[in-house]
């Protein structure tokens, strides 16, 4: 009997299994992937260890990251973020003061100062609302005064407030113009994003490789390359599981750190919840990614000034384009002649090429959707309304926990779902242990 099962060896899964093994328990991760990190892992292609999805930090909290005891450097190029705008760039540099004076020439300097001081008032209150065990309702939040007003006003009018609409991309995508400017503030960090980093190599890769380490380390099992089939129930409380190889394991609590669309209607199954819970799930349509991936035999170039800024995050007007190295990466889906505008190719020299589909996501992580935040991040599905309300990270079967994307705070890499989940179970487990 192992004491918890951990569904998902993506970054929240590992945060989970070390949290939960450096307690004591008995915990078992199981993923049907061969690699860790799941949507921050990478796989390898022409040869290059190329991230499969998330390609920058930037919202994990740099205390989680050490109470975890990994240690990973930052790598910041500067500008850490180029957007082409109108065929003119505009650079995100890393000094503060040096981004004042790249607004200005659009005469926009003081508006991205005073956008910019709400936006860190955001995040220091976010903070404190952050690391929880009971996820923080929508009301309370709005009694918040600095996260009430994020939640008041969409980000349209947020950022319509300080920048013209050709600016707005920068901060936000599209999708999330209508839902609350909270979605500005989680989405641009503060301390911006960086490329994790160690010993000379840049990449994901870096970060999932030492979560993993450091899951080992504090006495997790981790079982890639097995998936799980099915969650078992008996009398409403978790039995274990059954594997993709048909054998049973049995366990106290299972914590599933997939999307919990995938949890409750193909893991568990519908019968087990209310109608209202798996109509709500089932009538989630918002699709995924798309990811191009190009590596070449020499290094890859951009044309023009562009290229003095290879090493930044790219925004063009087809996707955030990353190169590092020998591989290039794009979430979106440019034609060739949109990927020519910009990039050098010389296909000759092309190892390898791959278009990934959000149905292929959808395929490869067992997420409904292909949906890179597990669930929409519209008001919805924000704060304690992530998945179901009144769920937080537990479930109506006891035993059953939820800690992955689709619970608060949401999608992208913060490692906060799996922690909080993890000191839930740990705050139940006298009762779970009987
Ligand atoms: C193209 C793309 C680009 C992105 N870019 C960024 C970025 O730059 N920065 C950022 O912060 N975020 C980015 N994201 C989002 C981010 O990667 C995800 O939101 C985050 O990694 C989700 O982490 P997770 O641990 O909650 O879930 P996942 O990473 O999805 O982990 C869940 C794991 O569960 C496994 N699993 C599912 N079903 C089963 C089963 N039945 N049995 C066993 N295992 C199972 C899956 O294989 C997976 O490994 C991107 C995502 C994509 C797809």
């Amino acid at each position: 009997m192992v004491d918890v099962i951990i569904i998902g060896a993506g970054h929240n899964g590992l945060v989970a299994s070390i949290v939960l093994a450096r307690a004591g328990l008995d915990v078992l991760v199981l993923d049907h992937l061969p690699w860790p990190g799941g949507m921050a892992g990478w796989h390898v292609i022409g040869g290059e260890e190329v991230p499969i999805g998330a390609y920058v930090l930037g919202l994990i909290p740099n205390e989680l990251i050490n109470e975890l005891g990994i240690s990973i450097d930052h790598y910041r190029p500067d500008p850490i973020a180029v957007y082409v705008k109108d065929g003119e760039l505009v650079r995100w540099w890393r000094d503060f003061n040096r981004r004042i004076d790249e607004f200005n020439r659009w005469g926009l300097g003081d508006e991205l100062r005073s956008m910019w001081d709400e936006i860190s008032k955001f995040h220091r209150a976010l903070r404190n609302y952050l690391f929880r065990t009971e996820p923080p309702s929508r009301e309370e939040l709005l009694n918040d005064p600095v996260l009430g007003e994020f939640i008041r006003v969409r980000s349209r009018d947020f950022l319509g407030k300080y920048l013209p609409r050709e600016f707005w991309d920068m901060f936000i995508f599209e999708p999330y113009l209508d839902q609350p400017a909270f979605m500005v503030g989680y989405y641009n960090p503060i301390n911006d994003w960086y490329f994790p980093a160690k010993d000379g190599e840049v990449g994901m890769a870096v970060f999932a490789r030492e979560l993993y380490r450091a899951a080992l380390r504090s006495g997790a099992r981790v079982m890639l390359g097995l998936g799980v089939r099915k969650i078992v129930i008996e009398g409403r409380k978790i039995k274990g599981v059954l594997t993709d190889d048909g054998r049973f394991i049995e366990s106290k609590a299972v914590l599933s750190t997939t999307s919990p669309v995938n949890t409750v209607l193909d893991l568990v199954g519908e019968e087990y919840f209310d109608e209202n819970i798996t109509n709500r799930l089932r009538s989630i349509t918002v699709g995924g990614a798309y990811r191009v991936a190009l590596v070449s035999n020499g290094a890859i170039r951009l044309r023009g000034e562009l290229d003095r800024y290879r090493d930044s995050i790219l925004q063009l007007p087809f996707g955030e384009t990353i190169i590092h190295g020998n591989y290039l990466i794009v979430t979106g889906l440019p034609t060739r002649d949109e990927l020519e505008n910009y990039v050098v190719i010389n296909w000759d020299e092309v190892k390898a090429f791959e278009i990934l589909t959000p149905q292929d996501y959808e395929k490869i992580f067992r997420v409904a959707g292909g949906n890179l935040n597990h669930l929409p991040m519209f008001e919805e599905f924000l704060f304690d309304r992530r998945p179901v309300p009144g769920w937080g990270y537990t479930t109506p079967i006891k035993g059953l926990y939820i800690g992955g994307a689709g619970t608060w705070p949401g999608g992208q890499v913060t490692g906060i779902p799996g922690y909080n989940a993890a000191r839930k179970i740990l705050k139940d487990w006298s009762k779970l242990s009987d």
